[in-house]
């Protein structure tokens, strides 16, 4: 699954909202999160973040990241 970092805090871009096929990101507190239970790992959405925000979840130390994204998707 891909989820969402640090860098799209405040970011005004909505392009990865845009070309995701199953619809699987929900507004944060002041950032965008991706359900990482709907999420098929298309990676379509990757390129497009102009923040670079939007990591795979096997990156080293994002485990923290990975919760948040979980947390605040699931309150929808
Ligand atoms: Fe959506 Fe694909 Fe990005 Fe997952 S990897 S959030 S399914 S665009």
């Amino acid at each position: 699954t891909y989820i969402v970092t640090e860098a799209c805090i405040k970011c005004k871009y909505m392009d990865c909202v845009e070309v995701c096929p199953v619809d699987c990101f929900y507004e944060g507190e002041n950032f965008l999160v991706i359900n990482p239970n709907e999420c098929i790992d298309c990676g379509v959405c990757e390129p497009e973040c102009p923040a670079e925000a939007i990591l795979p979840d096997t990156e080293d130390g994002l485990e923290e990241w990975l919760e948040i994204n979980t947390k605040y998707s699931e309150e929808w």
